[in-house]
């Protein structure tokens, strides 16, 4: 099933698969989506806009506002007035937030089963999405599954949850409480719908929505709830929303971190990108991890060249930064523009022809400087990515760039040899 969201103004962002939830008709499957959540309050406009702002021009396709009262509701008309990408209102606890948000045309709904479950509440909030054809989606969280507001109905919930039967376990419950919650926008004949399952950890993920993808057609919304910050949350996200992209599940994602969300934007088209979904916009870096042999300050290269390509480089260049000659040919050749370092120097490669052999502190410049004189030369249609010209021999390690230090070690070489560039313009 397919949904779609935003405006004439935003575009349009489609979410699933080859089917229309609203009519049945056939259609293109979507690409998977990446979504984020402000972190910012809402009611403050200003704030709320430039964040929103912010994340749309880092890529992110859909975001997300909190709208816990009735002044973030109330905020929506103008922050939606101010921004150009799809807008979610996720609502808790109160449905009329829902009913506000939706009077002020945002454009898809988030329920939480577990804190909004009156079937008259629920129908109001769909009525209302079914005039303004706005979808919902319907997500449940490990940390709100349970009951915690009617005392008799939690205590009812934690003994299915402890009880040794089938439905006692998380996941059973997480997709017993989505099947309940499902019925009520079945009966209402409501079908632009969307759904979620999130929980803590990674293998419970990939668990909870292998099984919901079989038992449900409603597109996928992906995440693991409270990963923490990006340095562990990172690889808990990552871990399961790859495994699950991989085998084909989800259709849009967040993934979360207890930090600026723009890195949740950055990691998650990076992800995408990397599993061939979605096309890359802007560098493919590929860089050592380097090693013993380094002889420049790879790690400070690799930054400043990631930081100054992005302000640069719209197209999915490959840009190789190696250590050394080991395997800083063999990338340089894969690559469109190619860096390998030796004794304080690099030689840089564009389409695997040599352009240039530079001093340690000239190649930051000399690199971004041949990157930008190729994308215009793409630009202007006189070559393409990809197009390599030439095979790279490696010079000899000891010579031109020198990394033998078992030979100098053995008495081989003398360590104060001045470089000595063979076959090549050190001024070039
Ligand atoms: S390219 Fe050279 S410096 Fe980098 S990790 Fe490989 S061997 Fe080490």
């Amino acid at each position: 099933m397919q949904i779609a969201i935003g405006d004439d103004r935003t575009g349009i962002v489609r979410i699933g698969g080859g089917i229309l939830a609203t009519d049945g008709a056939p259609t293109t499957p979507a690409p998977v989506s990446v979504q984020t959540m402000t972190a910012g309050y809402t009611h403050d406009i200003d704030r709320c806009v430039a964040e929103i702002n912010r994340l749309r021009a880092a890529g992110a396709d859909i975001v997300r506002v909190a709208t816990p009262e009735r002044k973030d509701t109330a905020a929506l008309g103008e922050i939606l007035n101010q921004t150009r990408v799809p807008i979610v209102a996720d609502v808790h606890f109160h449905f009329e937030r829902a009913l506000e948000a939706v009077e002020a045309g945002v454009h898809k709904i988030r329920l939480n089963p577990g804190n909004i479950d009156d079937r008259d509440q629920v129908n109001a909030v769909i009525d209302a999405c079914r005039e303004r054809g706005i979808p919902i989606r319907v997500g449940v969280n490990e940390g709100s599954i349970i009951e915690r507001r009617d005392k008799k109905k939690r205590l009812e919930e934690l003994g299915r949850f402890f009880s040794d039967k089938k439905d006692g376990h998380l996941i059973a419950l997480m997709i017993t409480k989505l099947e309940e919650y499902l019925e009520i926008f079945r009966d209402r004949d409501f079908h632009d719908v969307c759904i979620s399952a999130k929980l803590m950890d990674a293998a419970s993920t990939i668990e909870v929505y292998r099984a919901i993808s079989e038992r449900f057609d409603e597109p996928l919304h992906l995440g693991v709830t409270h990963a923490g910050p990006r340095e562990t949350g990172a690889i808990r996200s990552i871990a399961a929303m790859s495994a699950l992209l991989a085998e084909g599940i989800g259709d849009t994602f967040r993934i979360s971190y207890a930090s600026d969300p723009i890195h949740e934007v950055e990691d998650g088209l990076e992800l995408l990108w990397s599993l061939g979904l979605r096309e890359r916009k802007g560098v493919d870096l590929i860089a050592c991890p380097t090693c013993g042999r380094i002889q420049v300050d790879l790690f400070a290269l690799v930054q400043d060249v990631r930081l100054k390509l992005a302000e640069t480089i719209e197209l999915p260049m490959k840009v190789a930064v190696m250590g050394c000659v080991v395997n800083g040919p063999g990338e340089a050749e894969g690559a469109d523009v190619a860096v390998f370092a030796g004794d304080r120097r690099g030689i840089i490669y564009v389409q695997g022809e040599r352009v240039a052999n530079v001093p340690e502190a000239e190649i930051l410049d000399r690199l971004l400087a041949e990157c930008v004189r190729l994308q215009d030369r793409i630009r202007a249609g006189e070559t393409k990515l990809g197009d390599k010209r030439v095979e790279i021999i490696p010079p000899d390690p000891i010579g031109e760039l020198g990394s033998g230090f078992e030979r100098i070690a053995g008495g081989q070489v003398e360590r104060s040899t001045p470089l000595t560039i063979s076959g090549a313009d050190p001024q070039s």
